[in-house]
Formats: structure tokens, sequence, C-alpha cells
């Protein structure tokens, strides 16, 4: 017998189970629409070419070592990813009150922000977009954040924003809230906030002093302009709050399991700025120690090399374009199909997903009748589309609609 006997099995993750299942599918036309990768027309994972570049120049270069890197990882790295994300002429870096905490990917960094802003300021209640990323919730819980809530953001009927909604639950909760925003291709749903909207969220989370923990998983990827993207995250640095934003190299460089992410940080003062580093670095030591290098070095190459920088736009551009070809030629066979409903969120969602609006049961026989594999709230990844199945996929929504 053992003492753990009678633990309780742990839920399993839904995204990971499908992609498990649809391995093992062996029907020829499956298609999976439910993983958070990238992947080509051709359906297949994409190293992109100017990371295999670095590597082979890193793989001959004998001067790198495998030492320990610092506890708060590589400097020059997260100042790079400190640039791109708040634009290197941003006046907060200039006036030494902005850097950057080398982190476990995207999901690392907003472990940190969390655990930092829990145990360090006492911030006791956390707002999450309703629906969002589910990891957001598990990290809070895990935290033992005593107030999680969800504020309102789709809106079923618009498959739009509800604005009014999310602007009532972010002033009704307690002052000093963590309430994490996506920085731009909202996961699940695809909408963004306008630029004037994101003016209205700002001025009710200065008014409530929450602290904004910005997630930036999707820059470049979502527009194909890396300045583009991070709009939203400038704008609240501009605007006088202290900002946490969570930078994943995941999408952008293709590099998903090197876990490569950067904890971005504007304080008012500089001094402020070092405090937060000099707790947050405690915290790296106390679950880590400090972070791996291969993913933060082929980064750090390419931010600063302009030739590889541009060559590395190409790549986002080629990711973000594919993917607005697929959302394009989804819409336009849904609507030949004379599918019932609207189809115009398909093109108005921005990134990687888009939130169908189809129910479990529709969903529930997309998997069984046609393989094509969605999540339960009918998010699909319009990278699992390819000129070769979109047709197959269309075909498949129109009958499990009708
Ligand atoms: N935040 C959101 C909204 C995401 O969709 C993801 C990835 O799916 C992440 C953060 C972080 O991913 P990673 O930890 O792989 O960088």
């Amino acid at each position: 017998t053992s003492r753990f006997g009678d633990i309780a099995h742990g839920p399993s993750v839904e995204v990971f189970e499908l992609v498990a299942k649809f391995n093992e599918d062996t029907h020829p036309s499956k298609v999976n629409l439910s993983v958070g990768a990238y992947r080509t027309n051709e359906a297949k994972p994409w190293v992109l070419p100017v990371v295999r570049k670095v590597e082979a120049s890193m793989a001959a270069d004998e001067t790198l070592t495998k030492e320990y890197l610092p506890i708060t990882g590589m400097p020059q790295f997260c100042e790079a990813a400190t640039s791109l994300v708040l634009g290197a002429d941003n006046p907060a870096i200039a006036e030494k009150r902005a850097g950057g905490v080398q982190s476990l990917s995207g999901t690392g960094a907003l472990r940190l922000a969390m655990t930092f802003l829990r145990e360090l300021c006492g911030a006791k209640a956390a707002l999450v977009s309703k629906p969002t990323w589910g990891n957001h919730l598990l990290m809070f819980r895990q935290l033992k954040y005593e107030d999680v809530r969800e504020y309102r953001y789709w809106d079923a009927s618009s498959k739009g924003l509800d604005l009014t909604g999310m602007l009532e639950d972010l002033k009704t909760a307690p002052d000093g809230s963590v309430v994490v925003l996506h920085a731009c291709a909202h996961n699940p749903t695809g909408v963004d906030p306008t630029h004037e909207q994101w003016g209205q969220i700002c001025d009710v989370m200065k008014a409530k002093k929450h602290y904004p923990l910005l997630d930036c998983a999707y820059q470049g990827f979502a527009s194909g302009d890396l300045a583009m993207d991070a709009w939203a995250v400038r704008f609240f640095a501009s605007q006088g709050l202290e900002i946490f934003a969570a930078q994943s190299f995941a999408k952008n460089f293709g590099l998903y399991n090197e876990r490569v992410g950067n904890l971005t940080i504007v304080t008012a003062t500089p001094d402020a700025l070092e405090r937060v580093k000099s707790q947050i670095k405690m915290i790296i030591r106390g679950m880590y120690s400090n972070p791996p290098a291969h993913g933060a070095r082929i980064v750090n190459t390419t931010l600063r090399d302009p030739a590889l920088f541009a060559e590395w736009q190409g790549c986002i551009k080629t990711m973000a374009d594919r993917v607005l070809m697929m959302r394009a030629g989804l819409r336009k066979r849904l609507e030949n199909l004379g599918t019932p409903g609207t189809w115009n969120h398909i093109t108005d969602q921005i990134g990687m997903f888009s939130y169908t609006g189809l129910n479990p049961t529709q969903v529930a026989y997309l998997v069984k009748e046609y393989h094509v594999y969605v999540m339960k709230s009918g998010r699909i990844n319009m990278c699992g589309l390819t000129t070769g199945n979109i047709d197959y996929v269309a075909k498949g929504i129109y009958d499990a609609i009708i």
C-alpha cells in the first residue's frame, strides 16, 4: 500500500488530452484545431529558419559555456525583450524605471508577478476575463488568492466585447485587485478592445488602484506588426501606471519548449524597480534557482542583429498572414455553404484563435463524425486549417450546425 493511495486524481488538461486523442486517431482526414501552436500549410510544426540559423552559429561558438545564468537571467536578453515590448525609445527605459527579469516563458512571467503581488504587496483579490486562458485561474488559486473573480468580457450575442460589463466588474471589485489583461489576441475569444476602449479600461484601473498584469503572449503574431501588438502595454505605461507585462517568445519565435520569456516591469521610480526586482529574484531562487540559457541566447542574438531581426520579422509576417488567410477562407466557405448564423466574427477576431460560437453538442459532433478536434468551448486554432482541409472543416461545421 502507498501512503498516497487516497490522493484524488488531478483533472486532465483538456488541450493536452485532445492532442493525445488526436494522435491516436487513425482516420485519414483527421484535423487538429485544438492545439495552441503554429502549424504550416502542411499541418506541420515550424522551426523558424532564423532560429535554425542562430542555433547553428551557437553550436559552432566554443566560447559559449553551460555555466549558470544569473538568478534573474541573461541581462542583455532582458534588456532587449523589455525594449521590444515597450519600444526602445520608451521614456521609462531612459529613466531607468523599466526593466525585465527572464522567466520560464509567459507562464513563468505571470507566475512571478502573481507571486510577488500576493506575497510582497498583500494583494488578495484577482480578476481574469470570462472566459480566459485556463492557466490564469489555476495559478491564482494555487497562490491562495482569497477572492478570484471573472470580469465579463465575451458577449455571446454580438460575438464581441462586453465593455459595459467589463468596466462594471472592474469597478465593483475590491480596490487593489490584480487584473489580468490580454495585451493582444485575446485567448480564447480573439476579441480585443479598441484603443478608445483601452482608454476607458485604463481609467478604471487607475481609479481603483488595480495592479495591471498584461499578458503579452502574442506580440507580432496577432497582426504581423510588433508595435501594433504591443500598443496596449505601451499605452498603460504612458498613462503613469506601474505595470507588469508577461512576455512569451513561445509563439512569435516558435520556441514553445525552450521556455523563454520576460517579465517586464515599469515602476514610477528607479528605486522601486530595483526593490521589486530584488524580491522577484528571491522568488526565483526559491523556485528554480535560475533559468535556462538556450532560448534566451537565440532571442537575444536575433533581436540585436539588424539582419537577423529583419529575417525574424519576415517569419512573423508569414505566420500572421497565414492565419489571416485561413480566417478569410473559412468565413467565405461557411457563408457560401449557407451555414446558419453570421460569420463575420471569424475575420473580425484577432490572433491564432477563433471563438466560433459552436456549442458543446456541435463540437462533440465534429469530433465524432469528422475527426475534427475542437475544444469544448468552440475555440479553434486557425493554424490547424490548411488549404488541404479547409473545405472539409467548413463542411463539418455546416453539418454540425444544421
Ligand atoms: N498567456 C496566454 C493567453 C496564452 O495563450 C499562453 C499560451 O498559450 C501563455 C500565456 C503562455 O504560454 P507560454 O508559457 O508557453 O509562453
